[in-house]
């Protein structure tokens, strides 16, 4: 039985290298979750002057007077009125 041994570190081997996969893994999923909501929250919202709607800045549409709109329609509606 001088097999035995040498089973029992190669099954220890596999266990080890396969705890340390999957821990590379969750670590790589985490990271991937954590970036998202950052983008997010480095997003600055702005009120349209029309409706008052909440819109990001990347969407909103830039109007007279450093006023911002949601909307093409918005933006002529206010510039009309
Ligand atoms: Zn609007």
């Amino acid at each position: 039985m001088r097999l035995l041994p040498w089973l029992v570190l190669l099954v220890l081997v596999i266990y080890v290298v396969r705890k340390k996969i999957r821990n590379a893994v969750d670590a790589q999923a985490r990271g991937a979750r954590q970036e998202r909501p950052a983008e997010l929250d480095g997003e600055t919202m702005v009120r349209c002057e029309e409706c008052g709607i909440h819109i990001p800045v990347s969407e909103a549409l830039p109007g007279p007077g450093g006023r911002v709109f949601c909307s093409e329609e918005h933006r002529t509606r206010n510039a009309s009125s």
